[in-house]
């Protein structure tokens, strides 16, 4: 069992065809820009929206931590003895309160999984395990993995790659395609993620000698991570792979922000939608260095 922050259905960008995503909570890093700030933390959170609030006060009175206050400023919702327990989002009547965070076991996953089987089989699309960090479940990742493949499922797993090689090298069977995040050059990594890449680019060189066929993934947020060194470095990498198969860039969207105003976390980065002709010019430049196909 382990909690599993979403599953989306009907993806289409995080590998082929039409797949099931299923983000699992937790993640080792804690990315500035990350857009699913709701899977950093292992354990559950509360999503509050004020703007959906109507102070029916229906929270107050269930709440055994005494969490939710009224007064002249409206609702305060103060979390530091929340428990967690999600009484007040069974009550609230406009959904102003959710649970972000469910324990389901490998059945009741691979049971949503499988309800849209006909789609893949007629896209070329399955399973792809996100977060937080699947790397970082690694008991639960590998259990589901095998499930999706005795299930004949299409497999992707989508991580930072900051895991040791143990959590690594067992799954190769099992997945068809890593959609691995290169997300700074080494000279920029510790600064902007708070950890060395050295982990992470060997654990990628070691995939594709043992033949794990792969994405980049890189986000790139303008005057942060895309100066041309950066964007050499992500070329150069690339042209060092033998099973990279393509590389998709991610320019930065503000669209996450609002989810930590919900979380109750401070806003701590922000950074506007990337001008098409950055984007454009990214991918051109990125295409005169590499022979690997580049998609934003
Ligand atoms: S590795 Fe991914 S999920 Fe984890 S903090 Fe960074 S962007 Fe978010
Ligand atoms: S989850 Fe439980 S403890 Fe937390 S605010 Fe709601 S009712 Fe209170
Ligand atoms: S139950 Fe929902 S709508 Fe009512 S006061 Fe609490 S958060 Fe607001």
């Amino acid at each position: 069992m382990t909690l599993v922050s979403d599953i989306e259905k009907f993806a289409v960008h995080d590998g082929p065809g039409i797949r099931t995503v299923v983000f699992l909570k937790g993640c080792p890093l804690a990315c500035r820009w990350c857009h699913n700030p709701e899977s950093q933390s292992f354990a559950a959170e509360l999503y509050y929206d004020d703007a959906k609030c109507m102070r029916c006060r229906r929270c107050a009175a269930v709440c055994p931590r005494k969490c939710h206050a009224f007064g002249e400023n409206g609702h305060h919702f103060d979390r530091t003895w929340c428990l967690h327990c999600g009484r007040c989002t069974t009550v609230c009547p406009v959904n102003a309160l959710e649970m972000v965070g469910r324990e389901m076991t490998i059945p009741q996953v691979l049971e949503e999984v499988l309800a849209d089987q006909v789609f893949y089989d007629h896209s070329g699309g399955g399973l792809t395990l996100s977060g937080g960090e699947p790397l970082a479940h690694f008991d639960f990742t590998r259990e589901l993995l095998s499930a999706a493949k005795n299930a004949k499922l299409h497999t992707c797993v989508e991580t930072s790659g900051f895991a040791p090689w143990e959590h690594v090298e067992p799954l190769l069977p099992l997945v068809d395609l890593w959609l691995w995040d290169i997300k700074a050059p080494p000279e920029l990594h510790e600064r902007l993620i708070g950890v060395p890449d050295d982990l992470i680019l060997e654990n990628l060189h070691r995939l594709d000698v043992a033949g794990g066929r792969t994405v980049l993934r890189c986000p790139l947020i303008p005057g942060l991570n895309d100066s041309e060194a950066a964007l050499l470095f992500i070329a150069e990498l690339a042209n060092s792979l033998k099973h990279l198969t393509r590389i998709d860039l991610e320019p930065y969207h503000p669209l996450g922000e609002s989810k930590n105003a919900r979380l109750g976390k401070e806003r701590f980065f922000h950074a506007p939608f990337v001008p098409e002709t950055t984007k454009t010019n990214w991918q051109e430049f990125l295409m005169r260095h590499t022979h690997i196909e580049v998609h934003i």
